[in-house]
């Protein structure tokens, strides 16, 4: 390993929490990044397949010029009046359906999150939240309750379904929720949302079939909850079927949060919500954020924006997406290490048979110069979320790369 790499290690380990934690046994020690290439210390490159921060691809120039313009100028918060926030809060709505009307934003999902869960139980007068059981919403308290698969404790009126690691029927998901809603009222709790990540991304990658998700929605509503699309992973495009997750799923959600790609590694994100619902919360409490809305995050959202419209990033990840399925395909069937294959556009999941299995894929991947990661409750899944920039040649080095893990870690104890 090189040195500075080794020094480096022991200074984070001196003063970082060791809460931190960093991928790959031998961790990458990276300096800069352009598109989808990451370099490390030593000048070697790696195909960035993990990262789903930067959608137009590592410091995307017109990117990065939009925030510096933008940092020479102004960067305040919204309590002056400026341009930014309320620009990208048209821009935003413009891509969304017109029941929802309103932007808070934020900094981080789980900022999003927690807020649509203290709305959603405001608005409702009900405390019950539905999440699926390998979910993960974010890093507060109130979070990290809704979120099993960090495995800590569940919060209180938390109801977790149990999803299937491959597909989830309509019929299925409608009767998972229904079971929940069901426990719940057996305990004198009333649902005050269905909180789900619409691309299922830490439960795994669970995409198919288009429009599972319906039959929930339509539970949950009747019994007086509301719907909350956490758009964090799926949202901007990565599903390669339009701006938003939900929308292969043909429901309309009441709340959205967003986050990561949305400032392509600018810290931003916002919560999105009908009308109705942001004046009710208005009525009962004022929200100010100090950095969320600020002018550089909003011109670094804004500038994202431009990119995967002129860039054409959605047909890009529908497109690589497919190829890269394609290629998957027969190395997914004729493996007796690979399960299952799923996900849409550039949100890919592969199951493994282990754990084991699927870290030692990931390690050699990470040797042959292509960085994915984990994912599912088991943490026997591999995703793949490349930036959506990914060409086809690219697209085809990982293909190889991933054959060559395959073929090295072919007589691993399963
Ligand atoms: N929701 C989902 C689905 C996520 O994947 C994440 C982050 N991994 C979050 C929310 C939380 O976002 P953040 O880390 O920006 O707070």
């Amino acid at each position: 390993m090189h040195s500075d790499t080794s020094q480096l290690l022991a200074r984070r380990e001196r003063v970082l929490s060791p809460s931190y934690r960093l991928f790959y046994e031998e961790p990458v020690h990276v300096v800069r990044a352009q598109g989808c290439w990451i370099e490390d210390v030593a000048g070697r490159r790696y195909l960035d397949a993990y990262n789903n921060v930067p959608v137009a691809g590592h410091c995307h120039p017109r990117i990065v010029a939009a925030m510096a313009r933008q940092a020479s100028l102004l960067n305040t918060h919204t309590r002056y009046l400026t341009e930014e926030p309320v620009l990208l809060a048209e821009r935003l709505l413009a891509t969304l359906p017109d029941a929802l009307g309103k932007v808070i934003l934020t900094n981080s999902g789980s900022e999003a999150n927690d807020l649509a869960i203290r709305i959603s139980r405001m608005a409702t007068g009900a405390r019950g939240v539905i999440v699926t059981d390998g979910a993960y919403h974010g890093t507060s308290d109130l979070l990290q309750g809704m979120s099993p698969v960090t495995g800590l404790p569940l919060g209180q009126h938390v109801y977790p379904i149990r999803m299937p690691e491959g597909q989830c029927g309509p019929e299925q998901f409608a009767a998972l929720v229904g079971d929940a809603i069901a426990r719940m009222e057996s305990e004198g709790v009333r649902p005050a949302a269905l909180l789900v990540d619409t691309i299922f991304g830490s439960d795994g990658a669970i995409a198919d079939p288009p429009g599972f998700l319906a039959g929930g929605v339509d539970a949950v509503r009747k019994a007086g909850g509301l719907f909350i699309a956490d758009e964090v992973q799926p949202g901007f495009g990565r599903t390669g079927a339009g701006m938003w997750g939900f929308a292969r799923h043909g429901v309309v959600p009441d709340l959205i949060s967003t986050g990561k790609p949305m400032g392509n590694g600018q810290p931003v994100a916002a919560l999105v919500m009908r009308d109705e619902i942001a004046r009710t919360f208005a009525r009962n409490q004022r929200y100010f954020n100090t950095f969320g809305g600020s002018s550089v995050s909003c011109a670094a959202a804004l500038a994202t924006l431009d990119v995967i419209e002129d860039e054409g990033l959605i047909g890009n990840a529908r497109r690589i997406g497919q190829r890269l399925m394609a290629g998957l395909g027969p190395m997914v069937a004729a493996s007796p290490l690979l399960t299952d294959l799923r996900g849409a556009g550039l949100f890919i999941g592969v199951q493994t048979t282990s754990a084991d299995v699927a870290t030692a894929i990931v390690n050699a991947l990470r040797g042959a110069g292509v960085l994915i990661g984990t994912a599912g409750r088991s943490n026997a899944a591999l995703k793949i979320r490349p930036p959506l920039v990914i060409r086809a040649a690219q697209a085809d080095l990982l293909l190889e790369a991933f054959a060559q893990a395959l073929f090295e870690v072919r007589n691993i104890n399963q």
